[in-house]
């Protein structure tokens, strides 16, 4: 039996004015109506939950007994967790503050803004004859493959392909509607976005890691491609949001190595090991040292050290870092940042990752546009400019943002002097939350068996997409959601409960059963 796990209160006059708190409430009433029909009245576990502190009037005791109906309908619950329900008016808020002040109305042109991309001067387009090198969009997001993706992961993959669309719709809409140069009439023309989810490859095969005298090793996905079983329900989830924006935007898969292999990434390495006294402790406070490591090349071997403790560094007389790697079965085994192919193979934890790829990106773009200035400049034909964003989950803003990486990027740029960086652009995604305000994880799900109560409660799709298509959800109703955030970018500057996000599957569900029904009926008229 389907049940709902939230109720929602009619307003204290029985009346309801908004057409969509209507529809909010008939649509869970009906099943709350119907499990109450079919429930026998003895309730053994109502008293728990219900305060006695109420007196309730006639609405109030209702609603207290149909909570306790509902609780009592479901199946009978385990010694070690009880339910609790959420009572509430249905209506949700969205006030305006900070980022969602600022961005109410200007998203997507302020991300154009800041990622230097053309925009008209006062509506039409007043400077005739710039330099406009063709661009390419790359829309950055990343997953570490170690499970079907949840809820959020799926959150953040659509809101970058709307992100996308929405980008190129932009300058569609431009075309049409200003009086735009030749240049920038052509710029638009050429303009391509495309969404890259870059996926960790590096991260940690679980069952693979050892402890030796209190040291952790890892072996990675990459060494065990444990993750290949996974990667179909990426694809899926890719191809899906593809083609839910309209088919306009092209993707692509890649790993870790690909990163790695950027040409600027080996003096970025060097900059990193120069500073490596102050960066590691900031970086990593528990350790203190840089989490960079090498599998180790020993055939069948492959651990890495997990936290780069007993990792030694030097500086070659050429300028090259040298970094030494801790085998506990081979010893040491050394990576030479002169040599690309050894600095393909490195992998980083989650912060040090993050500061390379900031780099390696912010560099690469701002490379390229001087290569394409440099191109017309002596009469040739301008190159493309690759200009990189990033899509990732809000739990990523705030301290971590601000010293893990804006703070990194300034205080490295001594160390990187030679190199032009353009900084980097990235918007966050809502964070998906369960009830008690806590991010919805992915790793808790996986290795310590959390959330049985979604389950129990019929929610366990959004733990993983494999078990949304199992219980046959359909998850574009998801994309929709996100794309209404998208029309309405305040909405992106909060997070979203997964009781919220039920109660939209519910009601979704619901409207296409409805007009399925009207569809069967025509046919058969
Ligand atoms: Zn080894």
């Amino acid at each position: 039996m389907k049940l709902p796990t939230e109720m929602v209160l009619d307003s204290p006059g029985g009346e309801v004015k908004d057409a969509a708190q209507v529809e909010d409430f008939e649509t869970l009433k009906r099943p709350i109506e119907a499990s109450m029909g079919q429930t026998s009245l003895v309730m053994p576990h109502a008293s728990a939950n219900v305060p006695t502190f109420v007196q309730p009037d006639r609405t109030m005791k209702g609603i207290v007994s149909a909570t306790a109906t509902v609780q009592a309908a479901l199946p009978p619950l385990d010694v070690s967790f009880d339910r609790y329900y959420v009572l509430h008016d249905g209506k949700v808020h969205h006030p305006l503050g900070a980022g969602s002040y600022i961005y109410k109305k200007e998203y997507i042109s302020s991300h154009i803004r800041y990622l230097g991309l053309p925009l008209p001067t006062t509506g039409v387009d007043k400077i005739p004859h710039r330099f406009l090198p063709p661009s390419t969009l790359v829309i950055h997001i990343g997953a570490q493959p170690n499970n079907s993706p949840h809820i959020g992961t799926i959150v953040v993959f659509t809101l970058a392909f709307l992100i996308a669309r929405d980008m190129k719709k932009y300058y569609a809409d431009l075309h049409q509607k200003a009086d735009l140069s030749t240049e920038l009439t052509a710029w638009i023309d050429n303009f391509k976005v495309l969404v890259q989810l870059d996926l960790v490859d590096t991260a940690p095969h679980n069952e693979e890691g050892c402890v030796r005298d209190g040291i952790n090793y890892q072996r990675s996905q990459r060494f065990t491609k444990a993750y290949h079983r996974l990667l179909p329900d990426y694809e899926e989830i890719m191809k899906s949001a593809a083609a839910f924006v309209g088919g306009g935007i092209p993707y692509k898969l890649t790993n870790q190595e690909a990163v790695a292999s950027i040409p600027s990434v080996p003096r970025i390495i060097e900059a990193i090991v120069r500073d490596r006294e102050r960066l590691g402790p900031e970086l990593a406070p528990e350790t203190g040292a840089l989490a960079m490591r090498s599998a180790c090349p020993h055939k069948g071997c492959g651990l890495a050290e997990k936290h780069g403790r007993k990792n030694k560094y030097s500086i070659s007389s050429s300028g090259s870092a040298i970094i030494e790697f801790y085998c506990p079965n081979h010893g040491y085994h050394s990576v030479d940042s002169s040599n690309p192919k050894q600095v393909a193979k490195l992998e980083f934890n989650t912060p040090l990752r993050n500061l390379v790829r900031a780099f390696a990106y912010g560099i690469q773009t701002a490379e390229s546009r001087e290569a394409a200035r440099n191109a017309v400049a002596h009469g040739g034909t301008p190159t493309r400019e690759l200009i990189h964003m990033r899509v990732t989950g809000s739990d990523y803003t705030g301290l971590y943002s601000e010293q893990l990486l804006w703070r990194q990027l300034i205080l490295l740029k001594p160390e990187t002097s030679s190199l032009a960086i353009q900084p980097p652009v990235i918007a966050y995604a809502p964070l998906i939350q369960d009830w008690a305000g806590s991010k919805l994880s992915k790793s808790l799900y996986v290795d310590k068996g959390a959330y049985e109560y979604l389950r129990a409660a019929g929610m366990g799709y959004m733990l993983s997409f494999d078990e949304m298509k199992r219980q046959g959800k359909d998850h574009t109703i998801l994309f929709r959601e996100v794309e209404r955030w998208l029309d309405d970018p305040r909405k992106l500057f909060r997070p979203y409960s997964i009781d919220y996000l039920h109660r939209i599957f519910e009601q979704e569900s619901a409207k296409e059963e409805v007009i399925n029904k009207m569809r069967e009926k025509k046919e058969v008229v």
